[in-house]
């Protein structure tokens, strides 16, 4: 039996500082290749883990697939921004190409991309890939169009900048091309290429998560650096402050097919400065021993978490991927 009266529900939410977005623009995030148009391809040793989706040759040797490697920093880059008050659009969400329709051409794929930003109104773009290239080849560039002007320039230069300064790859430095992308956006767009995925080296580094989530901060970065240079005096976005924990009782952890014997369900919700629940904003959340909890969000905002119980003692952590905003919920026996 699972008594209330002796649980205290753990609610801590730390406040933090973080860089308010203002006057937050559109940012159209486009994730390179997808679906039958792999983009560039890297080996891995034996045993790879990539946390992306497997993939192998034909000898069963792991590879790494530059379509993945985009969709994930894409990712992460959303939930970077979002958690910033900006507005976003990805041009694609899944591995397909752009619009999330099967790949058919490389035109179609890449005009899919670009009708939407340009259909939605996005007021900036910024197209995510990594380089190949025969040799050793290693490093970061941004691309921006032959004929693009100031504004364009502007946010290569910022996104470039806190991206070599993130990754502490060769900064190959800012490039002019005529990509498709580039050439029909309506808006400054910008082209990344991370590292070179045909490199060993970089593409063992694009296999760890942690340096896939420091390229999405540094793009990010760099949107922020230049939103705030061309919106000053705007309003202010909402910024993600709090993160609130709470756990549930046992008749909701019924509810949601969790053993109370065995688990507890826990609510976390992610609350702006205003104290307004932000919904959509990713989190992250793990056990004292390190394993991720897997979190399932709603549309109302609230965030479930099943949390297992280690001993006796139900405990988790959740953060927001990109800022500091963390919490910690721990709630000490008295069960059973
Ligand atoms: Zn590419």
């Amino acid at each position: 039996m699972l008594s209330l009266r002796h649980i205290v529900p753990a609610l801590i939410a730390v406040a933090l500082s973080a860089v308010s977005a203002l006057g937050a623009p559109l940012v159209a995030i486009d994730p390179g290749h997808g679906g039958a148009d792999s983009g560039a391809v890297g080996a891995l040793p034996v045993g790879s883990v990539t946390g992306l989706t497997p993939r192998a040759d034909q000898f069963g040797s792991p590879q790494i697939f530059e379509k993945d490697v985009n969709l994930d920093i894409a990712q992460r880059l959303n939930g970077f921004l979002v958690a910033r008050g900006f507005p976003t659009l990805m041009t694609r969400n899944t591995d397909n190409a752009g619009g999330d329709v099967p790949y058919t051409t490389e035109g179609a794929d890449l005009k899919a991309r670009t009708d939407l930003a340009n259909a939605r109104g996005a007021a900036l773009f910024v197209s995510i890939h990594q380089n190949s290239a025969p040799g050793a080849a290693s490093g970061t560039e941004t691309y921006v169009h032959t004929t693009a002007g100031a504004a364009p320039r502007a946010l290569a230069a910022a996104i470039h900048q806190a991206l070599v300064a993130r990754l502490m790859l060769t900064d190959r430095g800012l490039k002019d091309a005529n990509f498709y992308v580039l050439r029909n956006s309506a808006m400054p767009a910008v082209l990344v290429e991370g590292a070179f995925i045909s490199n060993p080296t970089d593409a063992l580094m694009l296999a760890n998560p942690d340096v896939r989530e420091a390229m999405a901060e540094g793009i990010g970065q760099g949107i922020l650096a230049y939103s705030g240079m061309i919106d000053a005096g705007a309003v202010q976005q909402p910024v993600a402050s709090k993160v609130q924990l709470v756990r549930a009782g046992a008749s909701a952890t019924k509810r949601a097919g969790i053993n109370p014997r065995h688990g507890d369900l826990w609510v976390a919700t992610v609350v702006d400065q205003a104290g307004a629940v932000m919904v959509g904003v990713p989190l992250v959340a793990r056990l004292p021993n390190g394993k991720g909890v897997q979190v399932s969000t709603r549309a109302d905002g609230k965030a479930l978490l099943a949390v297992p119980r280690r001993r006796g003692r139900l405990r988790v952590s959740v953060a927001v991927p990109g800022l500091k905003v963390t919490a910690t919920g721990d709630v000490p026996a008295r069960i059973g």
